[in-house]
């Protein structure tokens, strides 16, 4: 899963991330502008994601008394 952005030098949209790293809970994705050069990195949190599985794990059925 891949997420596009814009380059904040020419504007140019949809730009694919050319270098992808994990570092614990976030995900740091670098860009590489193909039309002007511009270089630049944005960092995603990932405890969205493992905050569906916690909840996932701590979900059980409650029997009423
Ligand atoms: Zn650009």
């Amino acid at each position: 899963m891949s997420f596009t952005d814009s380059c904040s030098s020419c504007l140019a949209r949809g730009i694919a991330p050319a270098d992808t790293r994990t570092r614990g809970d976030r995900r740091v994705d670098g860009y590489r502008c193909p039309h002007c050069g511009h270089t630049w990195a944005v960092t995603r949190d990932l405890t969205a994601y493992s905050d569906i599985h916690a909840r996932r794990a701590h979900h059980h059925a409650r029997k009423a008394a």
